[in-house]
């Protein structure tokens, strides 16, 4: 896991606030983390909770030991005072609030302090926000809320004006790349990865990742077919694609590394070569912009998004998928 002198590369302002606030145990009631994706918000909540509930404090540092028991039960996510809210369908019911706090009545606890992280938190209700700050206001309660969200432009204000926000922002795609390179990354993969604004964490995990590099070489292996017109991407798509990208959150990734491919053609068209993020693919990139003009990978990268919104707006992903196929074979 990383470490707040880690997080704070990327997120100075953030993590000084947070530091001072445990320092000088000034700790709020509520904190509300915001910013975009990728930008280590849940991190964030992570070291705060193991800060906040490690056995061997030193007073002067924000850090915990990380060797304590608590530490390691944070770590390993189960200790019984740390507790995650994410919606259940499309919000966060006050059910869901209500639950937990009888829990963290009646179970053995093992101290009065309590963590709760809402991830999503613009999802929960009016009922289970209000339901949330009372629990909150107890006075006898050591507990502390973090809300976590990308939206808060969709929060209610009563709640927002009473938690402390803290502001997490988007690392240049340069820094990140950079910060990938020192944890040895290859430079293409640290490429991809920043252009995705992935965060470093999550650039680590999916670089050790099975999943990631099977889905990697079948993106190559679909652009090759959809880019010789005498292969059948269609076919390709079901016999392999569909079977490795399952679900809408992986179909979503598989059309990120796609759209990838279709930038770089236009960057390769433009001479922007320093552009390019798949810089070990500069063979097959020279060959395919030869068999797509710059217009249609234009058009191209337009019809990718139009499948990533049809995803969100829950069109069947077969079709969605099939009929992008058809536009992108040559
Ligand atoms: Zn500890």
């Amino acid at each position: 896991m990383t470490s707040w002198t880690e997080l704070k590369q990327s997120q100075p302002v953030a993590v000084k606030m947070l530091n001072n606030s445990i320092t000088r145990q000034r700790i709020a009631h509520a904190y509300l983390f915001h910013g975009p994706p990728g930008t280590g918000k849940q991190e964030a909540s992570l070291l705060f909770a193991k800060r906040y509930f490690c056995e061997e404090l030193h007073d002067t540092s924000a850090e915990s030991c990380n060797a304590c028991p608590t530490c390691k039960r944070i770590e390993s996510g189960n200790h019984p005072d740390l507790h995650w809210i994410e919606p259940e369908g499309q919000s966060i019911k006050k059910e869901q609030i209500e639950y937990l706090q009888k829990e963290f009545t009646y179970t053995g606890l093992e101290s009065n302090k309590k963590v709760y992280v809402v991830r999503e938190a613009e999802k929960m209700t009016i009922n289970a926000a209000n339901r949330l700050l009372k629990f909150l206001e107890e006075p006898s309660r050591e507990t502390v809320a973090i809300l976590i969200t990308e939206h808060i432009s969709q929060m209610l204000d009563t709640i927002v004006s009473r938690c402390q926000r803290i502001q997490f922002h988007t690392l240049s795609n340069q820094k990140l790349y950079e910060q990938l390179l020192n944890q040895g990354l290859p430079e293409s993969t640290a490429n991809m990865f920043a252009s995705m604004k992935l965060d470093v964490q999550q650039s680590l995990e999916l670089n050790e990742d099975d999943w990631f590099a099977e889905a990697r070489k079948i993106v190559i292996q679909l652009m090759d077919k959809v880019m010789n017109p005498s292969e059948d991407g269609y076919l390709y798509l079901h016999q392999m694609y569909l079977k490795h990208f399952q679900g809408r959150e992986q179909l979503d990734f598989g059309l990120d590394l796609l759209l990838i491919w279709f930038q770089d053609l236009v960057s390769l068209h433009l001479d922007k070569n320093e552009s390019i993020v798949l810089t070990d693919q500069m063979d097959r990139l020279e060959q395919f912009h030869y068999v797509v003009s710059l217009s249609e990978a234009k058009t191209l990268i337009y019809e990718i998004l139009n499948t990533k919104r049809k995803l969100a707006q829950n069109v069947h992903p077969t079709l969605a998928m099939e009929y992008l196929i058809l536009q992108l074979q040559r």
